[in-house]
C-alpha cells in the first residue's frame, strides 16, 4: 500500500501526524521537507532573546526523533519538485514517490521588496528555524537593527531585539504599526509602546536600497524614499508573506492566494489535501496557528476514513509586543461597519460592528486584552 506523504514539516505537517497517529497507528506516512525536519513553534522565533532561547534550544525534536515517536518515516532537505496527480506521484529531484493521499503543508514564502543596492543579498528574513540560526549569528557582536516592516512579524521582532539590546530603526511605509489588523488609536499605543522601548520608527517612506557602509562596508545603510539613510548592522525584511502555491498551480490544481480546498481541506485533485499557510480554504487564507491546528485535527479523521469538514470557530490572534499586549480578532474582509473606540493611556479597546450592530472583530491592547475572552463568546464562529 502506498504511504500517506505529507509535503512540510512545519506545524501544519507534524500536527497533521500528530493528530492522524491518535487514531491509526499503523497506515505508513512519509514527510517531506526541504528543511532540516527539526520540530519547533515557529511562533517562539520572534521571541528568542526575551525568553533567551538560541536557535538550538528551541529545536524541540530532531527529525529522527519525530521518526520515532509518531512511527513515520521523515526524509529532510528534499525539495518537491512536482506532482503528478494522475499517477499519484510525487516528483523528486533524482526520484519519486508515489502516494495513496497527498497533503500540501508548504507553508508561505516570505516577500522580498524589490530593492536596489549592493547589499541587498544581506538582508535577512525569518520564516523558519534554519533562517532563525543564521539571522541569530549575524546578529553576534553586534548593535544595531534596521527592520523593514511594521506589521506582527516585524513589531515581535522590534519588541524582542530592543529587549535583547538592540538598537532598532523600524521603517513602516502604510504610516503605523500593524496598519492592515489594527484601526488607528490601537496602532497608535502599540507604537508609543515600542517607541518606549526605544524603536525609532519611518513612517511614510518606502525602503529603496541597501548599500554596504562608504567608509565603513561592514555597516549597511537602508535608503528611504524620503532621502533617509539609515546606518546599521543588520536589515531584517518582514514586509509579507505569501502561500507557497507553485507545485500546486503547475500540477494543474485550483489556486488563488492559495491553494483552494473545500471545507473538508479537499484540493481539487483527487486525494490531495492542503493546511495551513500554504491553504485557502472556502476563501479564508489565516496564516496563525489557530487555525492550522483546528484544520489538522479534521484532515486526520478524513485521513483515517471518516470524511470531517474543518470548523472555524472565533480567531483572535495574539501579538506578542509586551511593550504593549495586543490582541486582535480581524473583520471579515469586505465587511462593511464601524469601529467604536475607547481609549485611556496605551489601552484601546476597538469593536468593530456591522451594520445591524454586532460585534465583527475587535483590537485590544493593553488592559483591554483581559476582554478577550467575554468578546469572543459575543463573536459569531468564522467558517461554522
Ligand atoms: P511552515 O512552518 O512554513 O512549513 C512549511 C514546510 O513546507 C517547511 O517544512 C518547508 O520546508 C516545506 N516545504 C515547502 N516547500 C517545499 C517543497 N517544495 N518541498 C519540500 N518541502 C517544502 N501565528 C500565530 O497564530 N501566533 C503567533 O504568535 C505567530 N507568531 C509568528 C511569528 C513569526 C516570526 C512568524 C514567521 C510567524 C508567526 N505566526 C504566528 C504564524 C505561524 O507561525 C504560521 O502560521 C505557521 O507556523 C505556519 O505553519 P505551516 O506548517 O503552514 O508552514
Amino acid at each position: 500500500m502506498n504511504p500517506i506523504v505529507i509535503i512540510g514539516s512545519g506545524l501544519a505537517g507534524f500536527n497533521t501526524v500528530k493528530e492522524f497517529r491518535k487514531l491509526d497507528k499503523e497506515t505508513p506516512v512519509v514527510v517531506l521537507t526541504a528543511d532540516d525536519g527539526r520540530n519547533y513553534s515557529k511562533p517562539m522565533l520572534s521571541t528568542g532573546f526575551t525568553k533567551e532561547k538560541t536557535a538550538d534550544e528551541l529545536a524541540m525534536a530532531t527529525p529522527e526523533q519525530v521518526a520515532e515517536q509518531f512511527n513515520v518515516t521523515v526524509r529532510t532537505g528534499v525539495h518537491v519538485a512536482g506532482i503528478d496527480t494522475d499517477k499519484q506521484r510525487v516528483l523528486l529531484p533524482d526520484d519519486h514517490l508515489d502516494y495513496s493521499s497527498l497533503v500540501l503543508a508548504l507553508g508561505a514564502d516570505t516577500w522580498t521588496p524589490p530593492l536596489e543596492g549592493d547589499a541587498v543579498g544581506e538582508v535577512f528574513s525569518v520564516n523558519d528555524l534554519m533562517d532563525y540560526g543564521r539571522f541569530r549569528q549575524a546578529l553576534e557582536g553586534k548593535r544595531e537593527v534596521t527592520i523593514l516592516g511594521g506589521g506582527l512579524i516585524g513589531c515581535e521582532f522590534a519588541n524582542d531585539l530592543s529587549n535583547g539590546g538592540f538598537q532598532v530603526s523600524l521603517v513602516e511605509p502604510m504610516g503605523r504599526c500593524l496598519p492592515m489588523l489594527l484601526p488607528e488609536p490601537a496602532s497608535a499605543a502599540v507604537g508609543r509602546g515600542l517607541e518606549d522601548l526605544g524603536v525609532r520608527f519611518h513612517f511614510g517612506p518606502l525602503a529603496k536600497a541597501v548599500h554596504h557602509g562608504k567608509d565603513n562596508p561592514d555597516k549597511l545603510v537602508t535608503e528611504l524614499s524620503d532621502g533617509t539613510h539609515l546606518e546599521s548592522d543588520v536589515v531584517l525584511a518582514a514586509i509579507g508573506l505569501r502561500p507557497r502555491i507553485g507545485i500546486a498551480k503547475d500540477a494543474g490544481l485550483k489556486t488563488n492566494r492559495g491553494i483552494l480546498t473545500d471545507q473538508s481541506l479537499r484540493t481539487s485533485a483527487d486525494n490531495v489535501y492542503a493546511l495551513g499557510d500554504c491553504a485557502e480554504v472556502q476563501g479564508h487564507v489565516l496564516p496563525y496557528v489557530l487555525p492550522l491546528m483546528a484544520s489538522a485535527r479534521a484532515l486526520a479523521k478524513t485521513l483515517a476514513g471518516e470524511p470531517t469538514p474543518v470548523s472555524y470557530g472565533v480567531m483572535p490572534v495574539t501579538i506578542k509586543t509586551p511593550a504593549c499586549p495586543v490582541v486582535v480578532c480581524p473583520v471579515p474582509e469586505e465587511l462593511e461597519g464601524d469601529w467604536e473606540t475607547e481609549e485611556e493611556g496605551n489601552t484601546v479597546k476597538a469593536l468593530f460592528r456591522d451594520r445591524d450592530g454586532n460585534l465583527r472583530g475587535y483590537a485590544l491592547t493593553g488592559d483591554a486584552v483581559k476582554e478577550k475572552m467575554k468578546l469572543n463568546k459575543e463573536l459569531p464562529a468564522l467558517m461554522p
